[in-house]
């Protein structure tokens, strides 16, 4: 009797030496970073030196869609795969269902040790994003999030897969430093990398800037510049880190962006781009933990609900096969539809041809091949294309459970918000139309 336990204790050890460990896995999102301001995109200006070598041994999506430039409706979809009118968190008073799986609960049942390190501007418990994580700590600045990495590494047990999501707002306007709001501040010396003197060239705020003026115009590209050349060596810094620890040997990384941004090539209230390229063109860029298919350049349209179909894969998961969302690891259709949505405006990317709907109700035409910043689009007479086009990108017959109402943020979180620099994300009331006549 003995014996046969022995021998039953030695197979089950046998079997479990045989069943390969499910890879860990990296997560970045660096808000507000545009995919055409880094080298690895074709920007002149050496933005992102770690970033750039990361991409040469990564698979890189060089069309790469947000479905919203809003932070809280975009990263939803990349947390859950599902599109914004799916997962439903459209409106700041909107929580994700709880029948919806967020990609750390698939993770941690499958016996991850999950940590989120979040700017809680949008990304939160109360929307719904502390689900499935062992740790989710917000932080200001990314000299804060590196303490609160450096800890939980500290913590991680070596002998199980981790999920790390990280999240920095660096790259975004704001936070105050020293009481004085500023456009695009970070730490020296990369304010001023690119351009010194620039911070005295531009208005304190972003709304006091002028767009008609190049001086300005020059000095606000250089000072978003110095903020992602300074995420990027933070990056370059965490990732040796990672390194030494012996933490990089078995992991997929994704590093990507919920949105981009307008600097001033649309007017002085352009938002985060809304869905102009700026605006919806993010960085893509996933490392297989075997390196499968480093180097390779994707020129079919991605979007950032293919990142859980993609995850869920390498990890050897099961994804919901209504996610519309696809892995990356296979070849995506030449002729692939992405949409994305805030209500009123939406659009849709057939290949490279784009159709924008404005704010007010017009169709703008652009040819992406032809004219990449959509700077002569075509009024188009009416939707009928662009119908087609969306329902093409987004199966209606997919229903998922609705989101959940959340209360008004209580004096404390929005005096917490307010110390972090946030004054709103949403569009002010006195934006032009845009897709109503052509862009300029
Ligand atoms: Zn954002």
């Amino acid at each position: 009797m003995r014996r046969a336990t022995g021998l039953l204790a030695l197979l089950s050890l046998v079997a479990c030496a045989r069943e390969p460990a499910r890879p860990s896995v990296i997560l970045v999102s660096l808000d507000t970073l545009r995919a055409d301001h880094l080298g690895l995109y074709g920007y002149a200006r050496d933005t992102s030196p770690f970033l750039d070598r990361l991409g040469k041994e990564s698979l890189v999506c060089e069309h790469a869609y947000s479905p919203c430039p809003w932070t809280l409706v975009a990263h939803m979809t990349m947390l859950t795969g599902l599109y914004p009118s799916q997962h439903g968190v459209t409106e700041e008073d909107r929580a994700l269902s709880d029948e919806i799986p967020l990609l750390a609960e698939r993770l941690h049942a499958a016996g991850y040790q999950t940590i989120g390190l979040y700017h809680p501007v949008w990304v939160n418990a109360r929307h719904g994003f502390a689900r499935g994580f062992d740790v989710f700590r917000s932080h200001g600045e990314a000299a804060e999030a590196e303490q609160h990495l450096q800890e939980e590494l500290d913590k991680l047990d070596p002998s199980r897969p981790y999920f790390l999501f990280i999240h920095l707002f660096d790259v975004h306007q704001g936070p105050i430093r020293d009481g004085q709001h500023s456009v695009y501040p970070s730490p020296a010396p990369y304010q001023e990398f690119f351009e010194p003197g620039a911070t005295a060239k531009v208005a304190l705020v972003s709304w006091q800037l002028d767009p008609h003026d190049a001086v300005q115009r020059e000095a606000v590209n250089a000072l978003y510049d110095g903020g992602i050349r300074y995420v990027d060596a933070k990056l370059e810094q965490w990732f040796a880190d990672l390194e030494r620890r012996g933490l990089l040997a078995r992991t997929l990384t994704v590093i990507t962006a919920d949105h981009g941004e307008n600097l001033l090539e649309r007017g002085r209230n352009g938002g985060h781009g809304h869905f102009w390229d700026e605006g919806i063109h993010v960085p893509l860029i996933v490392k297989h933990p075997d390196g499968l298919r480093a180097g390779e350049r994707v020129a079919q349209n991605a979007h950032l609900g293919d990142i859980v179909p993609t995850v869920l894969e390498v990890v050897g998961l099961r994804a919901d096969p209504r996610l519309p969302g696809l892995s990356l690891l296979h070849p995506l259709p030449a002729e692939r539809v992405v949409i994305g949505t805030r209500e009123p405006r939406a659009y849709a990317i057939l290949g490279a041809r784009k159709i924008a709907r404005g704010m007010y109700g017009g169709y703008l035409g652009s040819d992406l091949a032809l004219d990449p910043k959509e700077k002569h689009g075509v009024v188009l007479s009416d939707g009928k294309l662009f119908d087609e086009w969306y329902a093409q990108g987004l199966d209606a017959s997919r229903v998922f459970p609705p989101p959940k109402k959340v209360g008004a943020l209580s004096d404390e979180e929005a005096e917490h918000l307010r110390a972090l620099g946030y004054t709103g994300e949403l569009d002010p009331p006195d934006e032009e139309p845009e897709a109503s006549a052509a862009p300029k």
